[in-house]
């Protein structure tokens, strides 16, 4: 995918693991609550952030997200992070295309080297 999708879909990611952080039952004992003005607004910048992305995109993430939560995954040495799988030899190197694994289905992306 290109570097600015994959930004996007990086950051989306960061704060979808934000807000279920701020879910958990250790978060909410010291006091935070989702319902905060401040937590209000990540999930509106991360439903800004969904629509930056191309449409298909937004969709396979939203079902993925729904799924395992940790809806992309790194990619090294040809493994998939997401379910340690080897890929194919074909979709193991980086490219322009959207890439998911065909094991667990997950978003790939590449680790800046
Ligand atoms: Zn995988």
């Amino acid at each position: 995918m290109t570097d600015v999708i994959e930004m996007h879909l990086k950051l989306l990611f960061d704060l979808d693991n934000l807000i279920a952080d701020m879910e958990e039952p250790a978060y909410k004992k010291i006091g935070f609550k989702i319902e905060d003005e401040a937590s209000l607004e990540l999930i509106r910048k991360r439903n800004q952030l969904l629509k930056k992305l191309p449409e298909e995109l937004g969709q396979i993430y939203e079902i993925l997200k729904r799924r395992y939560r940790q809806a992309i995954a790194p990619v090294e040495s040809e493994f998939c992070l997401g379910c340690f799988q080897k890929l194919p030899t074909e979709l193991a190197t980086r490219s322009k295309e959207i890439i998911t694994c065909p094991n667990c289905g997950r978003i790939l992306y590449w680790r800046k080297k």
